[in-house]
């Protein structure tokens, strides 16, 4: 079984995985606008300023959609079928794609349903954030 793939960081998404290589979430924030700019771009869709800082969002919020995989395009992932992939928009922070874990009835998940931020470690030293059910 080949391992799950690691993210590869570019220019604009480093200071993303570098954050969460420790564990942490940090995304960018134009401060003109007040908004989140997620995912990383070079400028502010809203402004198009390219002054942003980085912030780190709450690790809590809820599914807006979801997907549940039964046949999973790549063999990493076979073990974990069926598996889940949702948009997870976390409380006052950006909307994220990311799998839930720890569900032992994907059936059983909802939209709305609250969840909370956990790692899966990747390749050497990298992290990629998860959501799992809210405790
Ligand atoms: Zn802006």
């Amino acid at each position: 079984m080949p391992a799950k793939p690691a993210p590869k960081p570019t220019a604009l998404s480093a200071l993303y995985w570098a954050a969460a290589a420790r564990g942490e979430l940090s995304a960018p924030w134009c401060g003109p606008c007040s908004d989140w700019v997620f995912p990383p771009r070079p400028r502010c869709p809203r402004c198009g300023g390219s002054e942003m800082g980085w912030r780190a969002p709450a690790s809590t919020g809820q599914v807006v959609t979801f997907s549940v995989v039964y046949q999973a395009a790549y063999e990493a992932y076979r073990d974990d079928q069926p598996y889940v992939v949702a948009i997870v928009a976390l409380d006052g922070g950006p909307q994220l794609m990311a799998n839930l874990v720890d569900v032992p009835d994907p059936g059983a998940v909802t939209v709305g349903q609250r969840v909370e931020l956990t790692f899966e470690a990747r390749g050497e030293s990298m992290q990629v954030p998860q959501f799992r059910p809210a405790s």
